[in-house]
């Protein structure tokens, strides 16, 4: 049997419109075997409020006690720089059940050369961190990957398989494409489904990502929900 999840989900707490519990709900209806709330870390500028980061996670353990299915609480913590510094402490991370990274921001001085310097601060952040998820891998207001060379890429997903990190299959932005979830299988790095709901509408609507991981084959095993959801 295929497992449905949904790891990448927002809530009002940044630029979501609904509560935990209104997604739970709704997750649970439309068959998601689990969800983790991954809303946007305090640097963005629609992010959590650090002074409401305590109450997000209270929210979360509290939806949990009445959902029908698992909630992971979670962050998608921005890269904020070329070295890999995320927007949230180790201190907060370690209260997680999830950490996701994303990269939202690349300042204009670097912008001539989006794919390369969004693969350089890709590549410090994995290697800097400790994280389970990297979200919409290459996708920044395109997809990247066609600018990046072969060895390039495979240079990363090897990062990644040794630093554990799994890499997200996109459904708000339909990224990364067939061949990169491909190369992931081969160097055994871990697949995650993300619907990046912003509401009820769009949660646990995963099935661009359920055809994308048939298309390549994966597998139960290959993808992150056994080792996450005990
Ligand atoms: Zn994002
Ligand atoms: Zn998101």
């Amino acid at each position: 049997m295929v497992v449905k999840f949904d790891f990448h989900t927002h809530t009002r707490y940044s630029d979501g419109t609904c509560s935990h519990a209104e997604m739970a709900e709704t997750a649970a209806a439309r068959g998601m075997m689990a969800l983790a709330f991954t809303d946007h870390g305090p640097e963005l500028s629609v992010g959590v409020a650090r002074e409401k980061m305590a109450q997000m996670l209270e929210d979360i353990r509290m939806a949990g006690e009445d959902a029908e299915i698992p909630l992971l609480a979670g962050i998608e913590a921005n890269v904020t720089n070329r070295f890999g510094g995320l927007d949230v402490g180790e201190d907060f991370i370690r209260k997680l059940d999830f950490v996701s990274i994303g990269i939202h921001d690349i300042e204009e001085i670097y912008l001539s050369d989006n794919a390369h310097e969004y693969l350089f601060r890709a590549t410090s952040a994995i290697a800097k961190n400790e994280v389970d998820v990297f979200c919409h891998p290459f996708f920044f207001n395109k997809d990247l990957l066609p600018q990046l060379s072969a060895e390039e890429i495979e240079e990363f997903v090897e990062l990644a398989a040794e630093r554990n990190v799994a890499m997200e299959v996109n459904v708000k932005y339909r990224v990364p494409g067939d061949d990169f979830l491909k190369l992931c299988l081969k160097k055994g790095v871990k697949l995650s489904i993300g619907s990046d709901a912003h509401r009820v509408a769009e949660v646990g609507k995963i099935d661009w990502a359920l055809s994308a991981l048939k298309r390549v084959g994966a597998k139960r095993e290959d993808l992150v929900f056994d080792s996450l959801v005990g």
